[in-house]
């Protein structure tokens, strides 16, 4: 059975709430202040089966100018509006201002009735017939059923039901398969219940035991009770009107304008970018950063307007848009919206949310425009694509991927599949999917092998870069696994090699040629001459002036080769010359049981820059340990750690 809510419009006394009870039997103006003064001022709710035994919920909205706030809260989420004209009045302000609206808010369907029909003879009802349609000619109401009803008389009634019935066939089906979310537009307490909200759930489907959170505060309940229509259910769905009996949080914590949704579905938002329609009417153009009253949900929140790729905007103009909110809003891409100026407060225009999580742009860039233009106009591959990029190094998931495109969720994994094995999106698999812009991927590969290849170049004797060093070359501020994964799949391609820690190009190869190879025969001849005395490092530098860094390269290969042993960070020894100090060490401790510093020089010859570096360098090569000042020989009888 399909659900759906009817909402109402029209000026004040035009015999809105007269007409929600001749339709529902139910009385809407339920406040004390609305019974004694006989007008709306807040939401009013009831509902009733139509011939076909489907159940609507019916939202009327106050019709005074003052509390246009209010009925903007209980139009977002009607699927069809009956617009209710006096016919002693025909139209007034707030049928144009509430039309509008409901335009705005991007309702499609609905039902025009003239009340109070018994006040009017039949010639003046012909004439103010055709005022309406002149009125409503090229809004989505053109064409629209016009019902003749009194509200004294119950004349129209079961024509009202029959075109009920038959409008709402022609409403888009409602997807229950979304996130579940109910914009607050009550909040009260039952004795013995407890904290009850309701609202009508827009998308998605809530049931009793469900943990939701309640943003923008992210206070988290529980679901008690569900409420749909008067009767207790074990689920709601979009489409209905819902009252949610909450466990775990206390009345005063919540208000209209709160969004219930699932825990973590859901997250808040102060920079909106959207499309935004400026109302023809309007008596000056609109300046950019002008400050509104931002309209979404049952939320009013003051926003900015920043215009993209203008200044000002004429009345009757669309201009894409950036908002600005002072407040968190818990919305999503596709999400219809409303903006009323600050002061005098009228409705100015509204529009649709392209990406609920905009960043800073260069508000006259071409580019930011076309980005823009994307999200508006392109179809939905071209969207996720646009928002793939923006998520750029760091990714976005599917969850955020429905929040920022709106795009159902089926046919949102269907595209990303799509879209991935066509390469335009990269899809890294693990605990939560993570999509990248395929262009994003292919360049993060070519960079990692631009690098690496440069790298090469300015160091010829490495074998390679270091992983760490690479990655923070790369600029990879975001998904470490997506930069482990570049490495992974352009080793499986042959592009480069891994090695422990090091990354290199295939075709990569240390050699010491030429003026290379020289260094290294002359590096060598050094250590080997200088035995046991051998220059520091910063000697070595200085002998080999403007050499430096090809100095340090070839000690480093030579080390890998094992030719060069590296003894302290200022002493490098030969091989040869190490191993033959080492067997004499060796053979001194056997003798002596116990060698101290002074025996060391007796059987070097060495002064202490070299005695001191040397006996801790055989203790760290596990030849010795130490016992005080004294050194014994590593043995299997002398175990004491040494450490
Ligand atoms: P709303 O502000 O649009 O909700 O208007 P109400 O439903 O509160 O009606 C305003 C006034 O008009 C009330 O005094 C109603 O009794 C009266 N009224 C409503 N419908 C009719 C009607 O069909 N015929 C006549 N004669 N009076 C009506
Ligand atoms: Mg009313």
């Amino acid at each position: 059975m399909r659900d759906l809510i009817v909402g109402t419009a029209g000026h004040v006394d035009h015999g809105k709430t007269a007409l929600v009870k001749a339709l529902t039997g139910i009385d809407t103006d339920r406040l004390k202040e609305e019974k004694e003064r006989g007008i709306t001022i807040d939401l009013g709710f009831a509902f009733l089966n139509l011939p076909d035994g489907r159940r609507v919920g019916v939202v009327d909205v106050p019709g005074h100018e003052r509390f246009v706030k209010n009925m903007v809260a209980g139009a977002g989420g009607i699927h069809l509006v009956i617009l209710v004209i006096a016919a002693d009045e025909g139209v007034m302000p707030q049928t144009r201002e509430h039309l509008a609206i409901c335009s705005l808010l991007g309702i499609r369907k609905g039902i025009v009735v003239l009340t109070k029909v018994d006040l009017v003879d039949e010639a003046w009802l012909k004439l103010v017939e055709e005022d309406v349609k002149d009125f409503l000619r090229g809004t989505f109401l053109e064409g629209a059923p016009v019902i003749y009803f009194s509200a004294l008389d119950g004349r129209g009634l079961t024509d009202l039901l029959a075109a009920l019935s038959r409008v709402a066939d022609e409403v888009d089906e409602i997807d229950v398969s979304g996130i579940f979310r109910l914009p607050v537009d009550r909040v009260f307490t039952i004795r013995g219940f407890g904290t009850v909200v309701t609202g009508t759930t827009l998308s998605g489907r809530l049931t009793v035991g469900d943990e939701v959170s309640i943003l923008p505060k992210g206070i988290v309940a529980k679901v008690r009770g569900i409420e749909v229509y008067k009767k207790q259910v074990t689920e709601a769905r979009a489409g209905q009107r819902t009252a949610v009996n909450l466990q775990g949080v206390e009345r005063d914590l919540i208000e209209r304008g709160d969004v219930l949704t699932h825990r973590g579905e859901l997250a808040s938002t102060k920079r909106l970018d959207v499309v935004f329609q400026y109302l023809s009417g309007m008596g000056s153009k609109l300046k950019n950063r002008t400050l509104a009253r931002l309209h979404v949900g049952t939320s009013e929140i003051m926003a900015r307007i920043i215009l993209i790729g203008r200044d000002e905007l004429a009345p009757g103009q669309s201009s894409y848009a950036q908002l600005l909110l002072e407040e968190p809003a818990v919305v999503m891409a596709q999400d219809r919206f409303v903006l009323r100026s600050y002061s005098p407060i009228t409705t100015i225009g509204g529009g649709v949310i392209l990406d609920p999580e905009g960043r800073q742009v260069k508000r006259l860039h071409s580019e930011t425009e076309a980005q823009f233009a994307t999200l508006a106009t392109g179809e939905e591959r071209k969207r996720i694509k646009v928002i793939l990029e923006r998520a750029h190094i760091a990714g976005i998931t599917e969850k955020q991927l429905l929040v920022r495109t709106g795009i159902p969720k089926a046919r949102l994994l269907t595209l990303l599949s799509s879209l991935s094995s066509s390469g335009e999106a990269y899809c890294l698999e693990g605990e939560e999917r993570r999509y990248f812009a395929g262009t994003l991927y292919t360049a993060l590969r070519q960079r990692v092998v631009d690098i690496v290849g440069n790298y090469h170049r300015n160091h010829p004797l490495k074998e390679g870069i270091k992983k760490e060093e690479l990655r923070g070359i790369v600029g990879q501020r975001g998904e470490a696994r997506l930069f482990q994964r570049v490495l992974f799949d352009l080793e499986r391609e042959g592009r480069i090699h891994l090695e422990q820690d090091f990354v290199r190009l295939p075709e990569h190869r240390v050699t010491l040629g030429g003026d290379l190879g020289h260094l290294r025969e002359k590096l060598l001849d050094l250590y080997r001459e200088s035995g046991l005395a051998p220059p520091t490092i910063k000697e070595v530098f200085g002998h080999f002036e403007n050499q430096r860094k090809e100095v340090e390269s070839v000690i480093t290969v030579l080390q890998k080769e094992g030719l060069l042993v590296k003894v302290s960070s200022e002493l490098f020894y030969h091989f040869n010359i190490i191993e033959k100090l080492k067997a004499d060490y060796e053979e001194l401790l056997r003798k002596k049981g116990r060698v101290g510093p002074g025996d060391f020089r007796e059987l070097t010859g060495l002064s202490r820059k070299f005695i001191i570096p040397l006996m801790e360098y055989f203790d760290t090569t596990k030849l010795t340990i130490r016992a005080g000042e004294y050194r014994l020989l590593r043995s299997p009888g002398n175990t004491k750690d040494d450490k």
